[in-house]
């Protein structure tokens, strides 16, 4: 389908890029109704009061959080019931409202402009995190090359891209592939999720990860399937501990 050689295309946008922040207004692109600018990704301060970033208290495994006190350590059903490979899951922010508006319209539309206030999202949540804790590398969960081609893009090797300076950290987007193109796991319970994912990471022939400590990254975390099969991989591959860290948590 695609005439264009892609270089072409992206040595364009090079080119257009100074050119298009004179034709871009400086205009949150949600609410078109107040000031954004292209560094805070035309996400304006009124469309982010909305946003809820994720604390304490939480399921100590998967991050996801609860109302009321828990003191003690605490497993939500949804991991007693699945056996997740990775050490801990943390997102930043709850997905509804703006955030889950912003993922779709990046993700599907490809409003791309959106890409550096998803980034300051992920960056703001695991700051702290990163900060008392080492990791030796970022790795996105990867897209089967059939979907990648598809959409053109894969939103999280994107934004571990747009995180990796200000974390400290290596993108390694070359670690892991997607070795089975999954159904999409939308229509899935979690348990089917499970089994659709299971086998679909790989980590690169030839790689060596012996004993690293790596966080995975995502835009959304709903069940855990996805992320757990990705950290399944890397410990068969050799890493010594895996965890994760999506910019939205599905509630
Ligand atoms: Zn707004
Ligand atoms: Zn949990």
């Amino acid at each position: 389908m695609r005439k264009f050689p892609l270089q072409l295309v992206s040595r364009a946008a090079q080119w257009c890029e100074p050119l298009l922040g004179l034709f871009f207004p400086n205009v949150c692109q949600l609410c078109q109704k107040e000031p954004a600018t292209k560094e805070e990704g035309y996400v304006g301060e009124g469309c982010r009061q909305g946003v809820k970033f994720i604390r304490e208290p939480m399921c100590d495994r998967c991050g996801l959080p609860f109302d009321g006190a828990i003191t003690q350590h605490f497993e939500c059903s949804n991991c007693k019931e699945l056996d997740l490979a990775f050490k801990w899951a943390r997102s930043s922010v709850a997905a509804k409202g703006t955030v889950l508006e912003v993922i779709h319209r990046y993700k599907y539309n490809r409003e791309l402009w959106f890409e550096p206030y998803l980034a300051q999202l992920w960056l703001l949540g695991a700051r702290e995190t990163l900060a008392g804790e080492a990791f030796d590398a970022l790795v996105p969960v990867p897209l089967h090359p059939h979907k990648q081609r598809e959409r053109e893009f894969n939103q999280a090797e994107r934004i571990v891209r747009a995180v990796a300076e200000e974390a400290g950290l290596p993108a390694r987007v070359d670690l892991l592939e997607r070795v089975i193109p999954t159904r999409t796991q939308t229509k899935l319970d979690r348990k089917e999720r499970a089994a659709n994912v299971k086998k679909a990471f790989s980590v690169c022939k030839g790689l060596d990860i012996k004993g690293q400590r790596i966080l995975v990254v995502d835009d959304v975390l709903t069940t855990g399937a996805t992320t757990s099969a990705c950290a399944q991989a890397l410990l068969e591959g050799g890493a010594g501990e895996v965890c994760v860290w999506t910019v939205a948590r599905g509630l």
